[in-house]
């Protein structure tokens, strides 16, 4: 049982100014990416009673005046028989919120039918993560996604109205101008409304980081290692150049054609409210980037990741997935770094 009355909830807010805050409604993932930080965590997917968690967030609403809802789960629909009743068990009560949360986009296509229970609960956008639109580097991740579901599942989200946040990892060894080219006009052809950048950090208790323990370091400053900045070099690009396909990727993203429809004369004012609220904050973040790259310096002779950081430590995490029971991938789902929210990071389990 969560006390949310000791929480002050006039001091959080998302989503431009409304007010928040952060639940769970499930824990883990089945899925075996082998970069995600977050399995490691929590060995099992689980969740909470579906009808209670739906009448916990419509007292949110009616006893505390939350507007928000960003759901910190990796993966809250994995179940898709849970979701369903805790979906109906929301618009059953009838109030007025705003969910945001990631999932995977498989999930989003297995759910095709009952999208509609997405909307009419309240859902507003969805981050999924995807990561890449490259098969090779899908494989080399363990994604386990392809890229016509990714492609699927964002078509599917704006029929139902609800928004698609992709985000999208930069930063493998081997990548190179025409790679950041090819991507970027996959990611044009995908359509997502809204896209996050992040740089491949690899941690040092998932199998990725054994994959990348020859890559040389050249962020030394341990508080950067927050997906926001390059730590890795990369072979064919000096940072810099890694940088501008960066900030072109999101330039041209977020302000071509179709993007500044939706943020300034999209007819539905919710979403026009989030595109907006979107595209203030980037505006902010872009100079900020810019400007701390420029500031700070980064090492051109780095160690490197295992001299960094030591030798690796999935062994632990091996053992914990191979005691895993078997799950079918048609039956999960998954995420990644929530968006930012000043709302309290607080879980409902
Ligand atoms: S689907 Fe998302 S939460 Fe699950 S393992 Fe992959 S990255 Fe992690």
């Amino acid at each position: 049982m969560v006390r949310w009355e000791l929480i002050d909830h006039a001091r959080y807010s998302y989503w431009g100014g409304l007010r928040a805050v952060v639940v769970q409604f499930s824990r883990g993932c089945p899925h075996l990416c082998n970069y995600c930080g977050q399995r490691g965590f929590w060995t099992r997917w689980r969740h909470r009673d579906p009808v209670k968690f739906a009448k916990e967030l419509a007292r949110l609403r009616r006893e505390h005046g939350v507007q928000v809802i960003n759901f910190a789960d990796e993966n809250p629909t994995v179940s898709k028989k849970a979701w369903r009743i805790f979906l109906e068990a929301l618009i059953a009560e009838a109030v007025d919120l705003i969910l945001v949360g990631s999932t995977r986009a498989d999930d989003i296509v297995r759910d095709a039918d009952i999208l509609h229970l997405y909307k009419k609960a309240g859902w507003q956008r969805f981050l999924l993560g995807m990561e890449n639109t490259d098969e090779a580097t899908l494989a080399l991740i363990h994604k386990g996604a392809t890229t016509a579901a990714d492609r699927e599942a964002i078509r599917l989200l704006r029929r139902h109205g609800i928004l698609s946040m992709a985000t999208w990892v930069v930063g493998f060894e081997e990548k190179r101008d025409r790679d950041h080219w090819r991507g970027l006009r996959q990611l044009l052809s995908y359509d997502p409304d809204q896209i996050q950048m992040l740089y491949v950090t690899p941690h040092r208790w998932t199998p990725y980081f054994r994959l990348a323990a020859d890559r040389r370091v050249i962020q030394l400053d341990r508080r950067r290692w927050d997906y926001k900045h390059q730590v890795l070099a990369t072979r064919h690009m000096p940072p810099w150049r890694v940088l501008l396909w960066f900030k072109f990727t999101e330039m041209v993203l977020q302000s071509r054609p179709k993007a500044l429809y939706r943020t300034f004369l999209q007819p539905d004012r919710g979403l026009r409210h989030a595109m907006r609220w979107y595209s203030q904050m980037g505006r902010r973040v872009w100079p900020y980037e810019i400007f701390h790259f420029l500031r700070d310096p980064m090492t051109e002779h780095g160690p490197t990741v295992e001299q960094f950081w030591g030798a690796p430590q999935d062994d632990e995490e091996e053992a914990m997935v191979a005691s895993r029971p078997v799950r079918s991938v048609r039956d999960s789902g998954a995420p990644h770094p929530p968006p930012p929210m000043t709302a309290p990071q607080v879980t409902a389990t």
